[in-house]
């Protein structure tokens, strides 16, 4: 006897017409045709059932601050960065939960149950902290969370930049933030990602940086973050993001880079929607596009993982907090468009980002907790395409989010009276 079957489901692998037995909170079967009954049974034919998506990369504490206090008129980056700072010393711990627990509401609603925010440290007030952290926990029931200490304004360029972050890490912030490229120069850079990669091998924390989010190609702060990570013993638990000057390097240079990368077990962070809109402005034609290597990266056996970096604040007025729509602009960007490139895309936004992370117990495999999404189309070629309707979300086991299927209705002579948008029109699996 099951809480919950999911019937006839698709798995991301491609397996077909699976069934999930659901119990206590975790997944406890995964079969064909389970020989069991259950207080509940969702059917889930022809629909695709996924684990949740992850943002390895985002802005809590800016998120839905659009037009305050105004827009950003030439809506680049650095405007951004100054209109941050014109709204800063306006901001309050209850404002900032508000609209954090508003976007965490959109983000369940589209199974989005794991996310990592950058948290700004630059203003030793640290209201953006104690905000985030009371968020943290306020929000766990339904998503994990976790805090990166973000210097947005420079370690060293910021006063009091230093001592802000310490701070921040002591009041219980989970990961240490960088943003070498903004500091002064390009020596006091180097400096920065060397004492935040101390600090963090001290502490026993993470370490994931804002790194080279510019289309200098002579931004190498990627390569001392790699550096530092073997040296301090880190592989594996440091994070680069963003990344764009290696779309601008030279290929000799990033020939010895990668590997590099490879070796210090470094986590990439590209962010699409965002890359491609603020990279490449000082461009006339041909224009960058602005984002890093993902094909040759994966190759080299890195993870990369896609952020959604930003909805409706400063940087980005656009974003609905769903991750296909970072999947969807990755597969253009990147110019990923073969099948096995698009199942790479779509493990960018669920695994690679989970690994990232260093979630446990994530993935839809039994023993593990029953968090998951059931999406409104066939597969994950599908999913990326369709940026479909979330059915269902679960969490431990419990529907806590659930959206009426799209179907169109038609009054056309001759045709089929309804549409279901989720069914390939093909009539043939996407794989
Ligand atoms: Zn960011």
């Amino acid at each position: 006897m099951f809480d919950i079957i999911i019937k006839n489901a698709n798995l991301p692998d491609g397996r077909r017409g699976i069934d999930l037995g659901i119990a206590g909170g975790k997944i406890v079967a995964i079969e064909k045709s389970l020989p069991a009954e259950a207080v509940e049974i969702i059917d889930a034919t022809n629909r695709l059932v996924s684990p949740p998506f992850v943002d390895p990369h985002f802005h809590m504490d800016a998120t839905l601050s659009l037009g305050l206090p105004r827009m950003n008129v030439s809506g680049t980056l650095l405007e951004g960065i100054a209109l941050w700072g014109e709204l800063r010393p306006t901001l309050t711990k209850e404002a900032l939960i508000e609209r954090a627990l508003a976007y965490c509401d959109l983000a369940v609603s589209q199974g989005l149950l794991h996310i990592r925010t950058h948290v700004d440290t630059s203003d030793p007030k640290l209201v953006t902290v104690e905000a985030m952290l009371e968020l943290k926990e306020k929000v766990a029931p339904y998503i994990d969370l976790q805090l990166v200490a973000f210097p947005q304004d420079g370690y060293y360029r910021a006063e009091d930049g230093v001592k802000s972050l310490e701070r921040a890490l002591d009041m219980g912030v989970d990961v240490v933030g960088g943003i070498p490229h903004f500091e002064r120069t390009m020596a006091g850079g180097a400096r920065s990602v060397e004492a935040l990669c101390r600090i963090a091998a001290e502490r026993g924390l993470p370490v994931d940086m804002h790194c080279d989010e510019t289309d200098d190609p002579m931004s190498r702060h990627i390569e001392t973050l790699a550096a530092e990570t073997v040296r301090h013993g880190l592989q594996g638990r440091v994070a680069g993001s963003h990344l764009t000057s290696m779309h601008s390097m030279d290929n000799y240079y990033v020939s010895k880079l990668i590997p590099l990368m490879a070796e210090a077990k470094i986590n990439a962070i590209p962010n699409p929607l965002i890359n491609i809109m603020l990279q490449g402005r000082h461009d006339t034609f041909p224009k960058r596009r602005g984002m890093t290597r993902v094909r040759e990266l994966l190759e080299a056996g890195i993870n990369v993982a896609f952020g959604h970096d930003c909805v409706m604040d400063p940087w980005y007025s656009m974003g609905s907090g769903d991750m296909l729509e970072v999947g969807h602009m990755a597969v253009h960007v990147a110019q990923m468009s073969g099948v096995e490139d698009k199942k790479a895309i779509f493990d960018c936004i669920t695994v690679n980002s989970a690994k990232a992370l260093g979630l446990e117990g994530y993935g839809l495999e039994t023993g593990n907790p029953a968090n998951l999404v059931i999406l409104q189309a066939e597969d994950v070629v599908e999913a990326l395409r369709l940026k479909p309707t979330r059915l269902a979300v679960l969490r431990e086991g419990r529907v806590i989010a659930k959206t009426a299927p799209k179907l169109a209705s038609l009054s056309l002579p001759g045709r089929p009276a309804e549409i279901d948008s989720g069914i390939n029109p093909t009539g043939r699996p996407a794989f």
